[in-house]
């Protein structure tokens, strides 16, 4: 059981809202005739490609470090550490170096993808490579938090309370949006790598609009989450080969499996096969950019419509989280049958 200190609230949330105001975009919600005329249903697209550095990692990884800043018990703050594939490492460099001056030792892996790697070096972070098929990660992160000042605070990428506050004002926007409009969602699909988003947005979605389904997607490759909550504890898996970088993690924490266990109705899987298609639709179809991590959400959804679970009709709120792919990559992935 994840310490009820540690959970985060709607609260949080609101809060973290109110700190990413004026820092973070508040991304648009689109939509597609193509789109709902094929699945049948109405769907609404939450685009956090259009986030800054282009996938929703920066809130929470502002609202973190602001909160770190601003911590009650005065302690400066000397640095911040962390480790990840990709988003969460640029966000970290961005919300901690470029925007509040704060320097960042990002732990990342040898094959994290070329414009992620670039992108974080170029926001300020100072990147240590690690092997991910045969490194553990957290010793890694042990190692060389020793090296650094005292003051330096580790903010992981997803099981951290102003992390998961901040990730769910993605759901409190794309709400708060459509209720402006009288539209109220029947499900939305959110893609899950460690559960921060997912669970985030929960929160959100749980008190706007309690009788939302949140249905999780996750790769095939890569399914800890759905076991996790079937047998209702904390699978761990290898690192899964999937071409969703963003949900290659091994496992949920402590903090996101406790909330994804009270607010998520169930979690389903996709293939690479299916990621790639979803690409194209997006490229083709709705004009951007999205990598394959963000392609989950909409996947996931279009593979319920074909199992007849989701009735026609329904309004279905779709999470795009993010748009970091290389060209090259992408250019590759959508020219190839995989
Ligand atoms: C990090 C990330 C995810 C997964 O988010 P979690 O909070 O780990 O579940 C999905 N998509 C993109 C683009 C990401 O960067």
């Amino acid at each position: 059981m994840a310490a009820a200190d540690d959970l985060p609230t709607y609260k949080d949330v609101a809060d973290a809202a109110a700190v990413l105001a004026g820092v973070a975009h508040h991304t648009p919600t689109e939509t597609s005739r193509t789109l709902d005329d094929q699945l049948g249903v109405s769907c609404f697209v939450k685009c956090e490609n259009m986030q800054r550095m282009g996938a929703f990692k920066f809130r929470g990884a502002y609202t973190a470090v602001n909160h770190y800043l601003n911590d009650a018990d005065g302690k400066e703050l000397k640095g911040v550490l962390t480790y990840s594939s990709g988003n969460h490492a640029q966000a970290i460099a961005l919300a901690s170096t470029k925007t509040l001056g704060i320097p960042s030792t990002i732990i990342m892996p040898t094959d994290a993808p070329t414009l992620k790697l670039k992108a974080t070096q170029e926001y300020g972070g100072n990147v240590v490579f690690y092997d991910r098929y045969t490194e553990k990660r957290d010793e890694v992160a042990q190692k060389v938090k020793a090296t650094l000042p005292e003051g330096t605070v580790f903010i992981p990428p997803y099981n951290h309370k102003y992390v998961i506050a901040g990730q769910g004002t993605v759901g409190k926007e794309l709400i708060e949006d459509l209720q402006s409009k009288s539209i109220a969602l029947d499900y939305l699909f959110v893609c899950v790598g460690g559960g921060g988003l997912i669970s985030g947005i929960s929160l959100a979605v749980k008190e706007l609009s309690p009788k939302t389904q949140i249905i999780g997607v996750e790769p095939e490759a890569g399914n800890d989450a759905q076991q996790s909550l079937e047998q209702g504890q904390i699978v761990h898996i290898e690192t899964p080969k999937t071409i969703a970088d963003g949900a290659q993690t091994q496992h949920l924490g402590d903090l996101t499996f406790d909330i994804m266990q009270r607010n998520v109705s169930k979690i389903i899987t996709v293939t690479d096969e299916q990621l790639v298609d979803e690409m194209k639709f997006f490229g083709e179809r709705m004009k951007m950019i999205v990598e394959p991590t963000g392609c989950l959400g909409l996947a996931g959804l279009r593979k319920l419509v074909s199992s007849g679970e989701i009735e026609k009709g329904a309004k279905c709120g779709v999470i795009i989280s993010g748009g970091n792919v290389d060209l090259e990559r992408y250019c590759k992935l959508i020219s190839s049958t995989i």
